[in-house]
């Protein structure tokens, strides 16, 4: 499997772009600013997008693609909406805030209701899924609103994306025993902001610590989600917890194969 990382940003400033991953240029993994930078064939080739939870860095990316490739795919002999995969609530959030014709037109019954450009797939927790000849499980997160991870089998083993999440036992639970090529985990705050982490139910170096001892040892694990100006403080504080396991910050424009 081939993945390119379009964005782990926690917010936006220059260089930054927040959380997407393209996952053998036909699926999508959140759709946060990072899908800017793929020319418009690239965007035309995604199939499906895969959504963690609700929040406008994960999807604002969702109504501003369906504009950008709705010719595209009319144009095409056999016509091809964009599947959008996610839990009830998330669904619903993007029903009633996004595409509700004052944020952004329905593209859910656009160009007409019948064949509408976007369409939304409920998905739940423990659900697999074979998508664009990708096995997918969907996994639990624990943030301020339903939120969920995902692992793809590789033949590499598990890549492991944990979305936005505080403290998480069933996650590690069920990944127990597991070969995982990748654990790409969140850690929004430094440990200065600690409460707020708590808070708002996202990772600092010192939850992340105490969530890794739960976590098998050799496998490779990659921070995403920190915030703009923010890198030198977590990659710091998580060296001094001494944490003994391959560790490092994902960059925009890391591509990987597994
Ligand atoms: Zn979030
Ligand atoms: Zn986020």
């Amino acid at each position: 499997m081939d993945l390119r990382v379009l964005g782990c940003s926690g917010s936006i400033a220059k260089d930054n772009r927040t959380t997407s991953f393209l996952l053998n240029d036909r699926v999508l993994v959140d759709a946060g600013t990072g899908v800017g930078d793929l020319s418009l064939d690239e965007l035309a080739a995604i199939d499906h997008v895969l959504l963690s939870h609700s929040h406008l860095d994960h999807v604002l990316g969702i109504p501003l693609i369906a504009d950008s490739i709705m010719r595209r795919r009319l144009a095409e002999p056999v016509f091809r909406s964009l599947r959008v995969h996610a839990l009830p609530a998330t669904l619903e959030a993007l029903r009633r805030h996004l595409f509700n014709n004052v944020i952004w037109p329905d593209f859910t019954r656009l160009p007409t209701p019948g064949q509408a450009i976007v369409e939304l797939v409920p998905v739940e927790v423990g659900q697999r899924l074979d998508l664009a000849g990708l096995h997918i499980e969907v996994l639990p997160a624990a943030h301020t609103v339903p939120a969920c991870g995902f692992a793809v089998d590789t033949p590499s083993g598990w890549w492991v994306y944990t979305g936005d999440t505080g403290p998480n036992p069933p996650l590690w639970q069920r990944l127990r025993g597991r070969r995982v090529a990748q654990l790409v985990i969140e850690t929004a705050f430094s440990d200065d902001e600690r409460a707020l982490a708590e808070m708002s139910r996202h990772h600092c170096p010192s939850s992340l610590a105490q969530e890794l001892v739960q976590f098998d040892a050799e496998t490779r694990v990659a921070i995403t989600h920190i915030k703009p100006g923010e890198m030198a403080a977590v990659t710091g504080q998580i060296a001094a917890l001494g944490i003994d396991r391959p560790l490092f910050a994902l960059a925009r424009g890391d591509r990987f194969s597994f």
